[in-house]
């Protein structure tokens, strides 16, 4: 079973987003960038599949800058096999970049895509669906396990308040959830491995799609700051000002 597994390059999560003086987006200069955490549980995973014997392959692609490669060698390190880096300073949308996946799981036959439910900068959660659609497989979102079995694939998804279990049969497309494993850090040796290990150079062009933006940001705002909270006496007074106030 060959595996595809899309990796964005994403502002770190620890660091707080700051948005441009002309709030065009928010401002990347000099900020740490790391691999999406979603993306790296489903490095992960793909890993996890590679030692169980059920993957024969695993691919990891990135659709990005320059600096994305960085990304695919974390990857890498992790333990995947090879990288394939589509190079593109554009912040392409969720349907150019379902649009290249769905090229390269032709041309690589992949079995198995398992992507992020989400990048967390453009909070899309789009990607994985709309490539399922395209290629017209199944989709098992927001996982919390996989399971294999022969030709068919059990899925637990995280819904609302508890777990749905899905059957899915073969190819089909993944996105995963936070708690369907923890990823490993990357060790020194295989750090050192990792350089060794091919990354394709490829373009958006070379897949022959379009990928002329349909959406234009309009504008982004930081949350509104919140007004200071206050200390009430006792119960009587917290009911009274939930009264006035409405809130705490
Ligand atoms: P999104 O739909 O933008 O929230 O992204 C969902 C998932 O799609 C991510 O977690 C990645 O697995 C994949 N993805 C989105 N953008 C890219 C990209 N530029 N390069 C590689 N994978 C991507």
């Amino acid at each position: 079973m060959k595996v595809l597994i899309p990796v964005k390059r994403v502002l770190d999560y620890n660091v707080k987003a700051r948005v441009k003086a002309d709030q065009s987006g928010v401002d990347l200069a000099n900020v740490k960038m790391s691999m999406n955490p979603f993306d790296e549980i489903s490095v992960e995973q793909a890993v996890r599949l590679q030692e169980a014997g059920t993957a024969t392959e695993t691919i990891v692609v990135s659709i990005g800058p320059a600096k994305a490669q960085e990304t695919i060698r974390t990857a890498l390190a992790m333990g995947m096999d090879r990288g394939i880096h589509v190079q593109t300073d554009d912040d392409l949308e969720p349907l150019a970049v379902a649009k290249i996946l769905k090229a390269l799981v032709e041309s690589e036959a992949i079995d198995l895509v398992i992507a992020g439910k989400q990048a967390i900068d453009g909070d899309n959660g789009a990607t994985g669906s709309m490539l399922a659609a395209m290629l017209g497989w199944p989709q098992g979102t927001f996982a919390n396990s996989m399971e294999f079995g022969g030709d068919s694939l059990t899925v637990k998804r995280e819904v609302d308040g508890g777990l749905q279990t899905v059957k899915l049969s073969l190819p089909a497309v993944v996105t995963t959830d936070l708690r369907l494993n923890e990823p490993r850090y990357a060790s020194l040796p295989n750090i050192m491995k990792a350089k060794k290990k091919p990354i394709d150079a490829k373009t958006p062009a070379d897949f022959g799609v379009d990928t002329a933006p349909r959406i234009t940001t309009v504008k982004v705002t930081e949350p509104e700051a919140r007004s200071a909270g206050v200390k009430v006496e006792d119960v009587p007074a917290l009911v009274a000002a939930l009264k006035t106030e409405g809130v705490i």
